[in-house]
């Protein structure tokens, strides 16, 4: 679960692209395959499935997200529709996001296999995370 915000948007379809941008970052490198994302932002669900950035599904403000969504096609991901209701956890999160002043994010690893090995992989590749659009707030490897 990360926690992260942007200034670089005006309205809540560009932030929720830019949360499947940031999303989409981290998959690739973490090296993660056959990857869901889930939103509750039908519009976006719909952009990032259709079959071409050319599509009339793919608001032209979304262009630049759902191009990088789709270039990381190493992923073999899927985006599926919820509804609101069940993304609650999300919805919690971006609020503290709204309110988070600290400026470093802050690690933390509850995975019993990466407790094992004395190293979080996750942490350790997003320590160095950079993104001129984002930051990241809170990183949580569950
Ligand atoms: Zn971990």
């Amino acid at each position: 679960m990360i926690q992260a915000s942007t200034s670089k948007t005006h309205s809540p379809l560009l932030a929720e692209a830019l949360a499947l941008f940031l999303a989409t970052q981290i998959a690739v490198q973490v090296q993660a395959i056959g990857v869901t994302f889930l939103t509750d932002n039908l519009t976006l669900a719909k952009a990032a499935a259709s079959p071409t950035l050319s599509d009339a599904q793919v608001p032209w403000e979304l262009r630049q997200q759902i191009a990088e969504y789709k270039k990381a096609s190493e992923l073999n991901s899927k985006i599926y529709h919820i509804k609101r209701n069940l993304n609650g956890v999300a919805h919690d999160c971006a609020q503290q996001a709204i309110r988070q002043t600290q400026s470093l994010p802050i690690f933390s690893c509850s995975n019993s296999a990466h407790n094992m090995l004395g190293n979080c992989p996750i942490a350790s590749s997003l320590q160095n995370f950079f993104s001129q659009e984002i930051v990241l707030h809170a990183v949580n490897c569950l």
